[in-house]
Formats: C-alpha cells, sequence, structure tokens
C-alpha cells in the first residue's frame, strides 16, 4: 500500500516568507499573511518535502500519514 503524507502549518510560527507556495504551489496558499496547506493529506509529492527543508522558520511538517515519523524538515 501506498502511504500518504500529512502536511501542517504551524500558523503560530509562519512568517509568510510564502517559500512554500513558491516551492509547492499546489499544496499550499497564503492567507491572511500566512500560508495554509490546501489539504491535510497528500498523495507522496517531493516538492513538499522540499518547501519543508526550505522554510526559513520550519513552520512546516511533513508526517507519513499513518505512523506520523516525520518525514521533513530532517531534525
Ligand atoms: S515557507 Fe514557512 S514561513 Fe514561508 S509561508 Fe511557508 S510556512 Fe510560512
Amino acid at each position: 500500500m501506498v502511504s500518504r503524507w500529512s502536511v501542517e502549518v504551524d500558523r503560530g510560527v509562519c512568517i509568510g516568507a510564502s517559500v512554500c507556495a513558491n516551492y509547492a504551489p499546489g499544496h499550499f496558499e497564503l492567507a491572511d499573511g500566512k500560508s495554509r496547506p490546501l489539504a491535510a493529506v497528500i498523495d507522496p509529492d517531493d516538492a513538499v518535502l522540499d518547501a519543508a527543508e526550505t522554510c526559513p522558520v520550519a513552520a512546516l511538517a511533513v508526517r507519513d500519514a499513518d505512523s506520523g515519523a516525520l518525514l521533513a524538515p530532517e531534525e
């Protein structure tokens, strides 16, 4: 079975730098100056990992939706 990923944005940490929406425009949008995921659970997409690794304040978390294991950013 192919795993799915959960995508979370900590809107209390996000500074609205929009890196995530630039890296993965199909997965994030800016609302009220902060990012939010367009879907909480997604099919795997490396662009979302890149966004989580690149967010300047580590506001994004990508997890395996089944196990909850953190996939990005690397700690
Ligand atoms: S890259 Fe990080 S700080 Fe920038 S909008 Fe996305 S979640 Fe917010």
